[in-house]
């Protein structure tokens, strides 16, 4: 297909509208409490929560921060991000699937309080999600999920009226969730992060960790001495109990654009196939953010895939222009959890797995490994155990 008839520059509309970093490079002779490769949404709130609990840290980053998969997102925070809790009480029973609904809770709480905290200007703002259909086949499906929510004391409800430009068949809502610009939110992060005996360093990479009470991380800039090790790279670069067997890959396709009339606030999710739908402010208004087409990981043409999603928009939508277009990918484990916590060497942790929902189970990464290395117990560790399929 040619590319001519696709509209929008490539490249996130995040990194598009934001400063550039530069930390620099590794420095030899260096020890600190622990040490997190990835500079990503889990690593940066990771780093945050242990240097505000006192720890010292250094972040490596292989090449520059937020500008991998966590500037891919459409960065919608909920407790749901999308029909998931009647599979889960199905597949996994009702305490599991009531721990991930308490461990989503307390993810978007913790954002709003850091936001809050720290003031940082990254167009936090309190939303509703509608997750909805255009089918009347699929409004069972609907009610079901609301049972299922109910079940878990989740604030939901049936929603008799969806305010998007196009008729909908039935949707269920779950009021006071997130969003934010996510390169804003980590940059001001970043910004605490480094100081005070703990550090950030951009084009550095991870090679491997010589285990041990103390542990010694190789990069290609040299190594740094410390007694824990998180490995968010998102596909963990260090990995021994070979979780990369559990992780199933898939890429997905967003665009940016203007229409004429009028776009409401809200998230809104149309569950199958999917399609996502929020807004951010800019100087020309509203653009709203569009996002679906999920394909394989390394597809030939995406372009066939991005003129899908156009397609599928100019169907809904009276588009007045196209300005971005990006595609990125994401991981969903085999049991549909995140994978938070040790590994099975000693002191050393690995966030991943975070299916499409990074925003909330990058900061549940950061909260349990924090705990977990400030020695706090953790009630929603099991659930998330990266040694779960080890039996398996
Ligand atoms: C299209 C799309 C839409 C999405 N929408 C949402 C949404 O609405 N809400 C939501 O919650 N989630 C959403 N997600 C998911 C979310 O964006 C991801 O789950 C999350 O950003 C992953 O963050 P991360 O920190 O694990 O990875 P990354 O952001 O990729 O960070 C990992 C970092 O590790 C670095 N690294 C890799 N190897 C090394 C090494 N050897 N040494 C040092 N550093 C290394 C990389 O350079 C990178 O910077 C979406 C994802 C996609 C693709």
């Amino acid at each position: 297909m040619a590319d001519l008839d696709i509209h929008g520059k490539t490249g996130s509309f995040w990194i598009k509208t934001c400063p550039t970093t530069n930390f620099p490079p590794l420095k030899e002779g260096l020890k600190v409490d622990t040490v997190i490769l990835g500079g990503g949404i889990a690593g940066i709130t990771t780093a945050t929560l242990l240097k505000d609990l006192g720890h010292t840290v250094a972040l490596i980053e292989a090449d520059r921060i937020v500008e991998e998969v966590t500037i891919g997102t459409t960065a919608k925070i909920s407790i749901a991000p999308n029909m998931i809790y009647s599979d889960l009480i199905k597949n996994l029973g009702l305490t599991k699937a009531q721990k991930y609904a308490i461990a989503n809770q307390k993810a978007l709480e913790k954002i709003a309080e850091i936001v809050s905290n720290k003031k940082i200007d990254c167009e936090f703002h309190r939303t509703p999600l509608y997750i909805y259909t255009e089918s009347n086949d699929k409004v069972e499906k609907i009610n079901e999920e609301i049972a299922a929510a109910k079940k878990l004391r989740l604030p939901v409800y049936y929603a008799d009226n969806v305010p998007l430009p196009f008729k909908t068949a039935g949707a269920l809502m779950y009021e006071n969730q997130a969003q934010f610009h996510p390169r804003k939110y980590l940059l001001g992060l970043a910004e605490n992060l480094d100081g005070g005996g703990s550090y950030i360093f951009e084009k550095t990479h991870a090679l491997t960790i010589n285990e041990g009470d103390v542990k010694e991380v190789i990069t290609d800039r040299g190594s740094i001495m410390t007694d824990n090790v998180v490995v968010t790279t998102h596909t963990p670069v260090y990995d021994p109990d070979q979780l990369k067997n559990h992780l199933h890959p898939a890429r997905s396709y967003v665009i940016g654009l203007y229409i004429n009339g009028q776009f409401p606030d809200g998230m809104f999710i149309d569950f199958d196939p999917v399609h996502t739908y929020r807004t951010t402010p800019t100087s020309r208004g509203k653009l709203i953010i569009v996002a679906g087409e999920h394909s394989d990981l390394n597809v030939k043409d995406m372009n066939e895939y991005y003129m899908r999603l156009e397609n599928y928009v100019r169907q809904h939508l009276d588009v007045k222009s196209i300005e971005y277009r990006w595609s990125s990918h994401d991981s969903v484990s085999d049991d549909g959890l995140p994978m938070i916590g040790m590994t099975s060497s000693e002191g050393i942790y690995v966030a991943t797995g975070f299916g499409f929902w990074g925003m909330n189970n990058g900061t549940t990464s950061a909260m349990i490994i924090s705990d977990m290395i400030e020695g706090n117990k953790t009630h929603l560790k099991d659930i998330f155990s990266p040694l779960r399929f080890k039996s398996k």
